[in-house]
């Protein structure tokens, strides 16, 4: 095998070992793409109860008067700092003790309440929202909450409710996607009561503020059969560790005045007892986090949609341009049309996957990684749009605006802010991939023994050909039946009814098109990225039509007079059977060669000569070695006094 095949062999056994194997409860996703569409697991839309809803309507209004009292969002973003006042005023109405139980001296929120908050602050400030989500959507509290033992609860977690700030460090300059050539190292001491971390992380939102951190290192290999078996581990690192220091503070196209940066552990020693869950279960640890950790940013861009939406809504009005409301003319309806459904989409799938995680029972892990990939992608596409929509004044900045006297809408802002989204806690590549290896499951478990033994594998040949056989014999005949399900939905429109049939359809269409597909490319389905793409398009977009159906009955069943959020579903619909048709069409019909001989080609060089005629080098400023780098410019207090806004 050659080295580059080894380590990618490597990295997918890692992520491979590292997945939850088990489902334990049902999932709507992996359903779906078993053929099977499962609107039980959704329908009646699962609705807040009175008591939590209360809980949450009264903290909204506390997160309210903190934001307009507190934090400046445009300040955060010009001055790229979260001012100390604003962290403290946050940190008292406990903003990050949000998913932390009441007996660790959080509020103990429910996910649904959790969510909606995160929506509020992520329609006010991107940076505060991440923040928020970085300490307890992926930091220290929610391995601890799903991982962590008692006395680790007990010792850290009032901690990082009433303070202490938390973040995830797995990044490193050289591990991005791929942690199996993580380099930080945690070395047992010989006593055994010990770790030594060595090593470097990248990127770590909060890393720079944080006091309480946990740590990816890869701890002494496993060895199983000869093989040497790379091991992950999770740890509880403290800023007052000796060894522990922050680098560098990194700065991005947005979220300005979020603390991120480099941390550096030079032989720190760390307490046994600071690792969370067993040697070599990290990586787990930090996928599982993920799971549900994954739901903050998508709350978050809910937030951000909505808010630009409401904004935006003044300007289509009141600009007239060739005699006509610019909203009039039908480009920007269509824009401004999808941007209002897609937002029904966004908001009908957080609030599904926040409220299946608090009724348990359910595996989510598919909704959550979905909703992550939707609404981020959903959210810069979308926001993209509307800064098209306000034209000029779209691409101005908010303090440019202000000091004309004009609407400073920070549409601007809410686009830089949004594009790390397409990034970070997975990006959308590897989600693609991360969500194509659940729905495949079930193929997996069957057909891999055979296609792949694994040394020392227990069943013969012949076993495995029979217990496929048995599955598919049953399985496959029934996706060319119809299901002769009915759905309850009376609120619906026809149409709507109608979208919810074609769901069911398209269930069992994917299922069928994926089992032929594996049969056609056996494992060297893994390589064909594209196609895995299109099916992870087909299954998102029957999961969002799905969850908005649900999610729009809800809302009629509720004031049945407003038959508003009927037109948004059916338009989302509308464009998401359009989608879905083309990922099907690419599946069989598509031009995928092309990339990869072009690609491979550009990759050579063969196209160098695209390359003439520009500009060959860096500015000047950026030739200098970064020690001799002048000082950053100090940070901006005043502000030009505004005119006042129109
Ligand atoms: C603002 C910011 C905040 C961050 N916060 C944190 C944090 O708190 N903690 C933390 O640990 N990390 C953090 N990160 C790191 C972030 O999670 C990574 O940037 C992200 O995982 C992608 O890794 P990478 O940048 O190394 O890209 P790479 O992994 O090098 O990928 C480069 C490109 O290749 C694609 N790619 C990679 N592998 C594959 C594949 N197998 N198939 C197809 N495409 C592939 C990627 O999608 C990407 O487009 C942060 C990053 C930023 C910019």
């Amino acid at each position: 095998m050659s080295e580059e095949n080894k380590a990618k062999q490597d990295a997918m056994d890692m992520a491979e070992d590292s997945r939850q194997a088990e489902w334990e409860f049902p999932s709507f996703t992996g359903e779906l793409y078993k053929g099977s569409f499962r609107w039980d697991l959704m329908h009646p839309f699962p609705v807040q109860d009175e008591a939590d809803k209360k809980i949450g309507d009264e903290y909204l209004e506390k997160l309210k008067k903190v934001c307009e009292d507190d934090v400046d969002a445009e300040m955060i973003d010009r001055n790229r700092k979260m001012p100390d006042h604003s962290l403290k005023a946050l940190t008292d109405i406990g903003v990050f003790g949000m998913k932390i139980a009441k007996k660790y001296k959080g509020l103990g929120f429910s996910m649904v309440n959790y969510a909606r908050a995160l929506t509020y602050l992520g329609s006010y400030c991107q940076t505060t929202v991440t923040w928020a989500s970085a300490h307890q959507s992926i930091g220290v509290p929610e391995p601890l909450k799903i991982f962590g033992t008692d006395a680790q609860k007990e010792k850290f977690l009032p901690r990082l409710a009433t303070g202490d700030i938390s973040a995830f460090a797995l990044t490193e300059p050289d591990v991005g996607s791929d942690p199996a050539k993580m380099s930080t190292t945690a070395e047992p001491t010989e006593d055994g009561e010990h770790y030594i971390v060595n090593g470097e992380k990248l990127w770590i939102t909060n890393g720079t503020a944080a006091s309480i951190i946990v740590v990816m290192a890869k701890t002494p290999p496993k060895v199983v059969k000869g093989r040497e078996i790379p091991q992950i581990s999770a740890f509880i690192l403290e800023r007052d560790m000796p060894g522990y220091s922050v680098d560098k503070h990194c700065e991005f196209l947005g979220l300005n005045g979020i603390a991120n940066g480099v941390l550096k552990f030079d032989n720190v020693k760390v307490p046994k007892e600071n690792m969370i869950g067993k040697p070599g279960e990290g990586l787990k640890i930090a996928l599982t986090t993920l799971n549900t950790g994954r739901l903050g940013l998508p709350a978050a861009s809910v937030g951000g949609a909505k808010i630009s939406l409401k904004e935006i809504r003044s300007w289509v009005n009141e600009r007239v341009q060739w005699g006509v409301p610019v909203g009039k003319h039908q480009s920007i309806a269509k824009k401004i049309a999808n941007a209002s459904a897609d937002t029904l989409a966004m908001e009908a799938i957080v609030y599904l996957t926040a409220a299946m995680s608090d009724q348990g029972q359910k595996d989510i892990r598919l909704e959550a990684a979905i909703a992550k990939y939707f609404c981020t992608e959903k959210a810069w596409s979308m926001t993209d749009d509307l800064m098209q929509v306000r034209g000029g004044r779209g691409y101005e900045t908010a303090k440019s605006l202000h000091n004309r006297g004009d609407n400073p809408f920070p549409i601007e802002r809410i686009l830089r802010d949004a594009r790390i989204g397409r990034i970070f806690e997975g990006s959308s590549e590897v989600m693609h991939l991360i969500i194509a290896r659940e729905a495949m499951d079930t193929h997996f478990k069957l057909v891999m023994p055979l296609l792949m033994p694994k040394p020392g594998q227990k069943e013969s040949k012949l076993s495995l050909i029979m217990n496929a056989a048995k599955f598919y014999l049953g399985w496959l005949p029934k996706l060319y039946m119809p299901s002769g399900q009915s759905f309850n939905v009376k609120h619906l429109s026809s149409a709507n009814q109608a979208h919810l049939g074609y769901v069911e359809r398209a269930s069992r269409k994917v299922a069928k098109k994926m089992f032929f597909t594996m049969g056609k490319y056996k494992q060297k389905l893994e390589t064909e990225q594209l196609i895995l793409a299109n099916f992870v398009d087909i299954g998102t977009n029957i999961f969002a039509m799905a969850a908005t159906l649900a999610y729009a009955e809800h809302k009629l069943s509720e004031n049945p007079s407003d038959q508003t959020p009927q037109e948004l579903a059916d338009l989302f619909c509308k464009n998401a059977r359009q989608e879905i048709a083309a990922n099907f069409e690419a599946i069989g019909n598509n031009h995928n060669r092309d990339f990869d001989k072009v690609g491979g080609k550009y990759m050579e060089g063969a196209y160098k000569w695209l390359e003439q005629g520009i500009h060959d080098g860096l500015p000047k400023s950026l030739r200098t070695p970064v020690d001799a780098a002048p000082a950053p410019a100090a940070v901006e207090e005043d502000v030009q006094e505004p005119v006042p806004a129109k």
